[in-house]
Parts: C-alpha cells; structure tokens; sequence
C-alpha cells in the first residue's frame, strides 16, 4: 500500500524502480560514476585506507545534495548498501564503527546528521557497534566552502573531542562519512582516535573527488 502512494525511487536519477531493481535503477548502476579499482583506496594522515565507490559527479553530486541539504535521509539506507558492498570488496577490519559529527548548531538546523546515519546503517548489517565516539565542540564554517586543502586542515584542527578513551583503547575504527575530497575531516577525527588509544583507523566515503 504505501509503495502504491510513494513509489520507491532511485536515490540518483530519482526515476520510479522496477521490482527487480531494489537498491537503484538498472541506468544508473551501469551509468554512474564508479570508481574504478585503482581509484577505491585512498590515504590519508592517520588513516590507513579511506575506500570510496563512487566519484562526487553529476547524479551522484546531485543526489548527495538532497541528502544533506534536502531533507532526504531516506536515502541513508541505500548508501550503505553501496559503502558495504565496497567495504567487503576491499577487505576492511574493523571492531568499531564511528562517523564525524555535526555541531550542535548544523544538527539543530537539519535535524538529523547525515554521517551517523550511514554508520547506524552499516551497525545494523555488518552486526558492529557504532557508540558515539566523537563530540564536535565547535561550530567551525563548513568544509564545503572552505578552499584550499590548508585551508581545511586548520579549519577541522581541534573541533572534535573523545567522548570516552574507554571506548576506543586498542580498538580498530572505521570512520563512515558521506563525501571525502582532501580527507581533512576524517584525518582530523583519526588523529584523535588515535591519540585516545585507538589500534588503527580506517574510513569509507560513499563519494570522493576524482582530483582528491
Ligand atoms: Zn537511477
């Protein structure tokens, strides 16, 4: 009944699915971006691998805008879907999962964060826990207008906080977040997992830039 009403839709070309297609459209899984083998992995400073299965182009840009800005966090579940399929193809270990949190003043204006969403997804298929790990204790200006990879770095550096060392000691990370593109964030987050005892981290991003 409900899908009568509200159709289910591809999160890309938001085009009405067929009931063989369950997670996007058949167009879109041969005509989206994909990164290619070699482009999957990328590193960052404290961070052991970052996988990504998708550049940040085009339907993909456009649907990850939504996501953010347009109140679609239905597409949560679907993203992960992807994140997993490329986590397990790339063979990462982890015993927890963890993401970059909003500011109080960015959650409270979208009401909801984007990034735990993704990590509460893939709690729930791949059976790991994802505690809150981090707390952003500054309402710094958004990555995404931010400029230079320099100018990112000093913009993250010191905004995130450990919620409690306890939780991290000698465990293995992996930080979920939706787009990476110089990895300042995430860098900035793994740094201080690993100040906090964490044994390693790794990251997976549903979108990268291509010129990363
Ligand atoms: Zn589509």
């Amino acid at each position: 009944m409900l899908d009568l009403l509200f159709p289910p839709r591809c999160p890309f070309c938001r085009g009405i699915l067929k009931d063989s297609e369950k997670l996007i459209c058949a167009r879109c899984m041969k005509e989206l971006p994909w990164t290619p083998e070699a482009a999957q992995r990328q590193k960052f400073r404290h961070v052991e691998v970052c996988v990504s299965p998708l550049y940040y182009e085009g339907e993909v840009r456009r649907s990850l805008l939504r996501y953010k800005f347009g109140g679609l966090s239905v597409y949560a579940p679907k993203y992960a879907r992807l994140l997993e399929d490329c986590i397990r193809r790339n063979g990462l270990e982890f015993d927890l999962i963890a993401w970059a949190p909003l500011g109080r003043k960015r959650l409270k204006k979208r009401g909801y964060d984007q990034g735990k969403l993704l990590a509460q997804e893939l709690s729930g298929s791949l059976q790991i826990p994802c505690p809150q790990l981090l707390v952003k204790t500054a309402d710094n200006p958004p990555q995404s207008g931010t400029g230079s990879a320099e100018k990112r770095r000093a913009n993250v550096a010191g905004v995130y906080r450990i919620v409690d060392p306890a939780l991290v000691k000698d465990q293995r990370v992996l930080l979920v977040d939706d787009i990476v593109t110089t990895g300042a964030t995430i860098s900035e987050c793994a740094r201080v997992l690993k100040a906090a005892g964490a044994k390693s981290v790794c990251a997976a991003a549903l979108a990268r830039s291509r010129f990363g």
